[in-house]
């Protein structure tokens, strides 16, 4: 049956109806399935499967690069680290803040200290002889030695806190260093995929090269055309159904293209794509 010839007009008669063709209400004639201008040997139309299967390929492995969970995991981690980094610079201002605070409470016990030991001296050598002078000085002794505790409390409360503050500190630095460690374990398992990747991607890429030097520049062109639109640019007839969509001719589809002359290059009515004949296409 020639291409041109509407379906049933063959000398054969009516193909055998599909299920398809009886629950489709605008049933595709034969002239739907399209015959580019293009022509190509059916070797050369063979080479598109090839290079259909090369081009998955490279996309399969720029879907890896892209969706590396190392690249994911990394970014987890130097969210954490600047976290971690943070958390360090508050707890060193503090611990700055408190460090301070105690020198300053120090000095003020040394001043107290100092205060007592001098009117201590006095009070031993003799000078003070009035009856009220020397209780006014014992009484003044007294209230500076209950300063000094007070001052040593509050010495002993900031030194707490440091400690407590410093091993903080030193949890978020070890934290820090450990995140670091895991840090590089995983740049370096990413850069490892990275290179197995682009290592891959430069053979399929040159493999293609090669491939498409074969193959004349019109049927490339197309090829290229529908792949950028489709992601696949040929498909195999396989027992008659299109490989790329997995949608199975009806019969009359089939006629045409048992009717097509080999180098005819037959797309798919579907999904576009180039059909390529096989053995295996059932025709
Ligand atoms: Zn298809």
């Amino acid at each position: 049956m020639a291409p041109g010839l509407p379906r049933g007009a063959g000398p054969g008669g009516d193909p055998p109806k599909t299920p398809r063709d009886r629950g489709d209400p605008s049933p595709r004639t034969p002239l739907g399935l399209t015959l580019g201008p293009v022509k190509a040997s059916p070797q050369t139309q063979l080479r598109l499967l090839e290079l259909a299967d090369l081009d998955a390929e490279l996309g399969r492995l720029d879907h890896r690069r892209r969706g590396l969970p190392e690249v994911t995991e990394l970014g987890r981690l130097e969210v954490r680290a600047g976290e971690l980094k943070d958390a360090l610079i508050v707890t060193e201002t503090e611990l700055g803040d408190l460090s301070r605070e105690q020198s300053r409470a120090e000095r003020d016990v040394d001043q107290v200290r100092t205060r007592i030991e001098k009117d201590r001296a006095r009070l031993d050598a003799g000078q003070v002889s009035a009856a009220r002078e020397l209780a006014s000085l014992q009484s003044e002794i007294e209230n500076l030695h209950r300063r000094q505790d007070d001052l040593e409390e509050v010495v002993l409360e900031l030194m707490e806190r440091r400690e407590t503050l410093e091993s903080q500190r030193d949890e978020l630095t070890t934290g820090r260093d450990s995140l670091g460690g895991e840090m590089a374990e995983v740049a370096a398992r990413r850069d490892a995929a990275f290179a197995e990747i682009d290592e891959q991607t430069a053979k399929a890429s040159d493999q293609r090269a090669s491939l498409a030097a074969d193959v004349p520049a019109d049927l490339l062109a197309l090829y290229d055309q529908i792949r950028k639109t489709k992601g696949v640019g040929a498909a195999v007839l396989r027992a008659g159904r299109c490989e790329g969509c997995h949608l199975s001719l009806n019969a009359a589809d089939l006629n045409v293209i048992r009717a097509s002359a080999p180098d005819e290059v037959i797309r798919c009515e579907e999904c576009r794509r180039i059909l390529v004949r096989t053995p295996e296409s059932g025709l």
